[in-house]
């Protein structure tokens, strides 16, 4: 049976050490690191998870500062605010939570923070500073993932990495953060042919789709690490018929209607993987522990330590 990766443990660990980094900063430079998150429009998921950042900052000692624009806030508007945030000196990190309404271009957003400020790692800048392995902001939710296996001790130099997903936050950098630690990396998507053949030659497989509980057990090469970062919340009235045989999905769905499932299949998967990060508990709780940390790296850049 896989061992399940505690992504709350670890994560916690992490958020200890950047809350004594935070307090070194603070006692050494007499700076206190300080992050900005905007958010614009009335998403419900997008404020729980800028409450759950906000929170998150204040344990860690992190001065937080939450900027909630009206929904109809014109992209110029957005730029405008974003204009004062880069000039700020108390400000280390901003980032805009995604998605913006749909009259905001994303893209444009994200080039105009200070790449020095970009947290998220989302700027050209950064991108191509990970693409040719230069230091730089790196997206929280991937190098969370490189953070785990790291700190488990296991080996990437010379797998075979198989990704599922390709997207500019999770696939395409958790790919180049793989290739760069000397893994044999393919990158799949929906055009790929014969997937689970594919996956099945994975040492190391991730799973970024979206799609609730796609990978099966016969996807997955004995003994391998499956890293599940997908999020899909099912509710009972469109309950997937094959959930049902997971003792403990069927259990959430009859009792609450609900449950939340990853891309992984772990009912099938968890007797053939060597490693499996659950949903949930696996990879979630990691995405904010990082995006700290990067907030310190900013702190850092800036003090030039
Ligand atoms: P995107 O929708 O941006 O990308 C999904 C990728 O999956 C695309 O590259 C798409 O291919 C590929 N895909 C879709 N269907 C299939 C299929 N049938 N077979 C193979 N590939 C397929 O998603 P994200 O990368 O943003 O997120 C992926 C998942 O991870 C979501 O569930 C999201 O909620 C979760 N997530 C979790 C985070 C965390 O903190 N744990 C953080 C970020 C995301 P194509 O490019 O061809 O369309």
């Amino acid at each position: 049976m896989a061992i399940l990766i505690d992504g709350n443990k670890i994560a916690a660990e992490i958020k200890e050490e950047v809350r004594q980094e935070v307090a070194e900063i603070k006692a050494k430079y007499g700076v206190t690191v300080g992050l900005a998150v905007v958010l614009v429009g009335e998403d419900p998921a997008s404020k729980i998870y800028v409450a759950n950042k906000a929170k998150s900052c204040e344990v860690a000692g992190i001065y937080s500062e939450a900027l909630r624009l009206p929904a109809e806030t014109t992209q110029d508007q957005l730029l405008a605010e974003i204009d004062r945030l880069n000039k700020r000196d108390e400000i280390h990190g901003i980032l805009v939570q995604s998605p913006p309404p749909p009259h905001i271009n994303e893209k444009v957003i994200f080039e105009r923070i200070d790449p020095e400020k970009d947290v998220d790692g989302f700027h050209p800048m950064n991108v191509g500073r990970l693409v040719i392995n230069e230091e730089g902001f790196v997206p929280a939710t991937p190098s969370g993932i490189i953070e785990t296996l790291a700190r488990l001790k296991i080996p990437i130099e010379g797998k075979e990495a198989v990704v599922i997903g390709r997207s500019d936050i999770v696939g395409k950098p958790i790919a180049l953060l793989l290739l760069h630690r000397h893994a044999t990396v393919t990158i799949c998507h929906s055009r790929t042919q014969n997937l689970p053949e594919v996956a099945r030659r994975a040492d190391i497989l991730v799973a970024a789709v979206g799609k609730p509980a796609m990978v099966k057990g016969d996807w997955v090469k004995p003994g391998a690490v499956v890293i599940d970062v997908g999020i899909n919340r099912i509710t009972k009235d469109k309950a997937w018929d094959a959930l049902y045989s997971d003792p403990k999905r069927a259990e959430d769905l009859n009792t609450k209607g609900t449950t939340l499932v990853g891309d992984v299949d772990e009912y099938t998967v968890g007797p053939v993987a060597g490693y499996l990060t659950p949903v949930p508990g696996g990879v979630g709780p990691l995405t904010i522990a990082m995006l700290l940390k990067n907030a310190v790296f900013a702190a850092k850049r800036r003090l030039r330590i």
